[in-house]
């Protein structure tokens, strides 16, 4: 048995080891931020519009997180922008 070979062998082991947890950290974000976005409706589905409705405004939803987006709608909304399940902020 070679003695000299293990310290070389988990010296390797802990380096590649330490960098596929390092590359799992760094893709943490990218997955949170994928599967958030995959939680939320597409706007063709509750039909976005840029333009108000009736009176009723993006910035007027209980839904509106300013300054652009939606809890619960994906993608860019607009302050002026209205959406089928506009509801009135409390
Ligand atoms: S009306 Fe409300 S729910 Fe619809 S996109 Fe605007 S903020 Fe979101």
């Amino acid at each position: 048995m070679d003695r000299t070979r293990k310290p070389q062998a988990r010296r390797e082991f802990l380096q590649r080891t330490g960098l596929q947890i390092a590359g799992l950290a760094a893709l943490a974000p990218v997955a949170i931020a994928t599967a958030r976005a995959q939680d939320k409706l597409a706007p063709e589905m509750v039909m976005y519009q840029v333009q108000p409705k009736d009176g009723q405004r993006c910035d007027g939803c209980l839904h509106f997180q300013p300054p652009n987006a939606c809890a619960i709608v994906n993608g860019e909304i607009k302050p002026e922008g209205w959406c089928a399940v506009w509801a009135a902020k409390g």
